[in-house]
């Protein structure tokens, strides 16, 4: 592990929480090069366990505002100290007639999830399906085989863990082949996505296919999903249907899963919530100068904050396990396992609070999967063997401004007090008008790693490439670094 910690988090460590009225003039001065310490980090083994973290919407723009917000200027968050980072290209495909198909730089959840699930592309709103003329047009399940599916054909056990509905596009990706992201329940599909239900000889809902896959150890939310019934206003929902799978280990608390102790009673499903699971930080909405002008009276602590406004960090109820809570479990169960495993998760809420331009939530989410992050790295430090990849699937609307600047017109914004008792301001400006949903943006996204073969995370990679990485890749045999990129441009 590379010593990233600056002399002054150390001097924090060791005097406690004291509040910090400002930072060195030179924080993470090197002092000593790193090659060697860096060289030593390269490892070609195949790695026995693989872990994936997905921060959705996590640009560098939500990475850096956690950052500021949680740890400080001169702080930094465990995915701060991976040594090897790399960025990550992301676009996505048009519907067309094919066989090529016209880039979409600005994808959602459901195509990049696909991109690194199977390494291949597909079109918006598609989960580990070909492209095709039209959303509502099916493509092809051929040639889209999941990483995870491979990991349990290979006898890995294999995890997947979110905090968003267990449905939703992020964990689909690897679990599921549908040609539209909302046929997370039988009777979504029913209505949405008629040809691929199960009645019709389709492979069914999100929800069933995941039954179907078999994964070890599934955890979220999205329980209304598996409430919904198999056949049309049958008795039989999803959740008895992946009993009769073999998921006969159902935790519906975060007291129920700590009680899970081995995959020999079942495997496991846990679904902590109807819908999303509960953010950590409670909401904090940015708000456009017009909103604030009209509205002279508004609670900093729920509105626009102020130079003096924290985020209040105790919003999740103790009945739902946070991230961490779930990781370690997850972890615990399926590294019993001989042959290792393979686990993806999600920190979901990154993206949706920063859709919402919900400042406090956005922040919040990041740090619980930076945690989540931090208790993956204690499993890896124990056992080398393992690859940690932590990465985006698209970039987002956040963005830090001047503290003094007040954005133009409808660009919604926010001021809150960082660690270091400074003001920090974000803008959202994405969205059509006030109070609608923030898009997603274009930029690349960073990706991490540590670990064996974490070496091939590094420079400009395309979201493909990890699905390779997530597989194991076999030794090269070009030369140069560049032998298997395109050749330089003019
Ligand atoms: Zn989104």
């Amino acid at each position: 592990m590379l010593r990233l910690r600056s002399r002054r988090t150390l001097a924090l460590g060791a005097a406690g929480a004291v509040a910090l009225s400002g930072v060195a003039i030179a924080t993470n001065y090197a002092e000593r090069d790193r090659s060697a310490q860096l060289k030593a980090q390269i490892d070609g083994h195949v790695p026995k366990n693989v872990i994936l973290f997905i921060g959705d919407g996590m640009g560098d723009s939500e990475v850096t505002l956690a950052r500021y917000y949680a740890k400080g200027a001169a702080g930094r968050l465990n995915m701060d100290r991976l040594p090897f980072r790399g960025s990550s290209i992301h676009y996505v495909l048009s519907p067309g007639p094919g066989p090529d198909y016209a880039p979409n730089y600005v994808g959602d959840s459901a195509p990049t999830a696909t991109a690194w699930s199977t390494g291949k592309r597909t079109v918006d709103g598609r989960v580990s399906q070909g492209p095709s003329s039209a959303l509502n047009v099916p493509g092809s399940n051929d040639g889209y085989r999941t990483f995870m599916e491979i990991a349990r054909d290979r006898g890995k056990a294999t995890g997947n863990v979110s905090t968003a509905e267990i449905t939703d596009a992020t964990p689909a990706g690897p679990s599921a082949h549908i040609s539209q992201r909302a046929c997370q329940g039988p009777d979504d599909t029913r209505k949405t996505c008629p040809s691929e239900a199960k009645e019709n000889g389709g492979l069914g809902s999100i929800a069933e296919q995941q039954a179907d896959a078999g994964f070890d150890v599934v955890l979220g939310g999205g329980r209304n999903r598996y409430a919904q019934p198999v056949l049309a206003g049958g008795a039989t929902t999803v959740l008895d249907y992946a009993r009769g799978k073999g998921y006969t280990q159902q935790p519906a608390t975060a007291d129920d899963l700590a009680k899970v102790s081995s995959l020999r009673r079942g495997k496991v499903l846990g679904l902590f919530s109807k819908g999303n699971m509960t953010t950590e930080y409670a909401p904090l909405q940015a708000r456009s100068k017009a909103w604030q002008d009209a509205h002279p009276g508004f609670d900093p602590q729920k509105d626009a904050g102020s130079a003096e406004t924290t985020c209040v960090e105790t919003n999740r109820p103790a009945n739902e396990p946070s991230l961490s809570d779930m990781t370690a479990k997850a972890i615990e169960l399926l590294s019993k396992n001989r042959k290792g495993f393979v686990l993806q998760v999600e920190g979901a809420s990154i993206d949706k609070r920063d859709h919402a331009a919900d400042v406090c939530g956005q922040i919040g989410e990041t740090v619980a999967m930076d945690d989540a992050l931090g208790v993956a790295l204690q499993f890896q430090r124990r056992n080398p063997d393992t690859l940690i990849i932590v990465t985006a699937d698209h970039s987002h609307t956040s963005q830090m401004i001047n503290a003094q600047q007040v954005p133009a017109s409808l660009a919604a914004y926010a001021t809150l007090k960082t660690v270091d008792g400074a003001p920090i301001r974000v803008a959202y400006g994405t969205a059509t008008e006030e109070g609608a949903s923030h898009g997603h943006t274009g930029a690349q996204v960073p990706v991490w790693a540590i670990g064996p073969q974490a070496a091939n995370i590094q420079g400009t990679i395309d979201q493909t490439d990890i699905f390779g990485v997530l597989n194991g890749l076999r030794p090269s045999r070009g030369s140069g670094w560049w032998s298997h990129r395109p050749a330089y441009g003019k």
